[in-house]
């Protein structure tokens, strides 16, 4: 993996471990959490916060939890637990420890549900300490008393109750006496709360009414704790250390460590409590990182589903032929700090193409066919040519595939009437010869004539090669020739699917300023082609990928591809085209 560079928070974890800060007996001196609501599928800006948490913890020797933020029953389900889990994993990440921590503990896989008692008990602590209160007013006139920024808001009328009368009401919302929205609990901060300049600290709702089935709980409750009062609780409850998050919560950390210095001072938790940081969220150009944006991609059928090879979702990335890897080195490069901007997707193709090139085996496939007719080439004849799986890794073996008198080649790789500067095939005109070309890893020919229809499409050329130019053999030196393409036997070439993905929106940022994302949809993002391939390629894995030369990086669709029959996604082109 790659040597993590300096940032800010490494800073902070090195001064707290020279410090001894959150020294525990028993604990690993770094605790991080990754807490996702399950209500969608992950995304490349979670990426950026699971290799941040997971890899401080794995850095430091401490170690990071996935916790389920499950807390709001509606819009939650199973399925979303199931595939962030997959998605985590693959991403490379463990919270298995490779042994059991003192008290046994094995697994850190967390859900906030299962401290739905615990939150709930603390609440009553809080109200009879005085912290908490039932508020009775309508959701309407909670806003209104509010305020605003800049303008104080107004205590509620029932700010004022005791605490034994918030109490009952607690547990009879707790029993199911009231419907949705008839009551609310808030804390209680200061006399002044209402007045605070940070609305975050204005009495925060801290448990809803919701009749509502929990994936996890089912019907047990119909009060459910709020994110800002279930998250600092969460982390102390499981020892977090450092809990880091985006920017978006900075205004939310004096009510984190209001909630946990006053549970502290009641005896619930022991000091030093969690610690929140935030880092600048990943926006990445060409790309909306939301899962509400996303699932409108898929609701309106935009896209064909959270894993559309378009779609920036781990699942996405992973169908497209993104590796983990790749997504890892892109979050090291774009590392974390506090200042907010735009990453170009051109740093994470490019951490692709760093990652793949090594990697990816070479192969040859025509995705624009045109056929082209060696006249002198005895017909029925076969000779073998092979080229090495990987340039630069010949202990990897080589290929071997056949030329034949028919060939497929790109039809970009023939022009009519040449412009200048072409080096390809094009046909004699009046004392110019036809243009001889190398057909890569085969003969060099000469271009001799084409066919046409009736319409004046070019349907074949025809050419005749040189018997001792074979590539490898002495006679080839004897050719210097400017053009070389690539070529596929029209005898044995694999027929096969291949689909050519593009970036999935015209404008670098989509969703910028509010405006309507799906205005700026590009309609190519998506070509299907039939492509011909060199028959090895019948033999590729779902998920295998490989370099098509003069193509791109490609892999075999882990959905659709068949044994024998694989369907190809272009994951990446060789060169950026996101750099205008
Ligand atoms: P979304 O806005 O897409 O719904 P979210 O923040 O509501 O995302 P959560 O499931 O709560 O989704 O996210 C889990 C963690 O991932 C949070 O700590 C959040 O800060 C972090 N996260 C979400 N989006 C990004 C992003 N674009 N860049 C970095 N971290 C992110
Ligand atoms: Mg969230
Ligand atoms: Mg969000």
């Amino acid at each position: 993996s790659p040597t993590p560079s300096p940032n800010f928070l490494r800073s902070i974890i090195e001064t707290d471990l020279a410090a001894g800060t959150h020294a525990r007996a028993g604990l690993p001196p770094v605790i991080t959490r990754f807490p996702p609501e399950p209500n969608g599928y992950l995304h490349v800006g979670h990426a950026k916060s699971i290799c941040v948490n997971f890899g401080l913890a794995r850095d430091f020797g401490g170690r990071c939890h996935l916790r389920f933020d499950d807390t709001n029953p509606a819009k939650e389900e199973q399925e979303y637990v199931d595939t962030i889990i997959d998605s985590v994993k693959w991403l490379g990440f463990s919270w298995e420890q490779p042994l059991p921590d003192v008290d046994g503990v094995r697994v850190h896989l967390h859900y906030a549900s299962d401290y739905f008692e615990q939150l709930y008990l603390m609440a009553e602590y809080l109200i009879t300490a005085g912290f908490a209160y039932v508020d009775s007013q309508s959701a309407e006139q909670i806003k209104a008393n509010r305020g605003d920024f800049g303008k104080p808001g107004t205590d509620s009328p029932f700010r004022g109750r005791t605490p034994a009368e918030s109490l009952a009401l607690f547990r009879d919302m707790r029993a199911g006496k009231y419907k949705d929205g008839e009551h609310i609990l808030r804390a209680k901060i200061s006399g002044d709360a209402m007045a605070s300049p940070n609305m975050n600290m204005r009495d925060p709702a801290i448990y809803r009414i919701r009749h509502a089935h929990h994936h996890r709980t089912g019907d047990a409750w119909c009060v459910y704790p709020m994110y800002d009062y279930t998250h600092p609780i969460s982390d102390a409850l499981e020892h977090i250390t450092h809990s880091l998050c985006t920017l978006e919560f900075q205004d939310h950390r004096p009510f984190y460590d209001w909630l946990l210095a006053t549970l502290a001072a009641g005896g619930f938790f022991a000091q030093p409590v969690p610690r929140q940081y935030e880092f600048s969220r990943l926006n990445l150009t060409y790309v909306v990182t939301s899962k509400r944006k996303l699932r409108e991609l898929v609701d309106s059928s935009i896209v064909s589903g959270w894993d559309d090879p378009r779609m920036p979702t781990i699942v996405g990335l992973r169908r497209r032929g993104y590796t983990p890897e790749s997504i890892q080195l892109f979050c090291e490069r774009i590392g974390v700090s506090k200042a907010d901007g735009w990453i170009d997707m051109s740093v994470l193709e490019g951490s692709l193409r760093d990652d793949l090139d090594p990697k990816a085996a070479r192969a040859t496939a025509v995705l624009r066919p045109l056929k082209l007719v060696i006249d002198n080439f005895p017909a029925g004849q076969s000779v073998a040519c092979s080229s090495p799986v990987h340039p630069h890794f010949p202990e990897r073996g080589v290929r071997t595939f056949p030329i034949t008198n028919t060939l497929w080649i790109e039809r970009e790789d023939f022009m009519e009437v040449p412009s200048k500067g072409y080096f390809r095939l094009t046909p004699p005109s009046g004392d110019t010869p036809g243009s001889r070309v190398r057909l890569r890893y085969g003969y060099v020919v000469e271009c001799t004539g084409f066919d046409k229809d009736a319409d004046g499409n070019v349907t074949a050329v025809h050419c005749s090669y040189f018997a001792d130019s074979k590539s490898g053999t002495e006679g080839s030196a004897n050719y210097k020739v400017k053009g070389n393409i690539h070529w596929v036997s029209a005898d044995t070439a694999l027929e096969a699917e291949v689909r050519l993905y593009d970036r999935l929106f015209t404008d670098a940022q989509p969703d910028a300023g509010g405006k309507d994302f799906k205005l700026t949809l590009n309609p190519d993002a998506l070509e299907v082609v039939t492509a011909y391939l060199e028959p090895g390629m019948s033999e590729a894995q779902a998920d295998q990928r490989f370099q098509f030369e003069r193509h791109g990086y490609f892999v075999a669709d882990r959905v659709d591809s068949r044994p024998g029959k694989p369907v190809f996604n272009r994951i990446t082109t060789l060169k950026d085209s996101f750099t205008k």
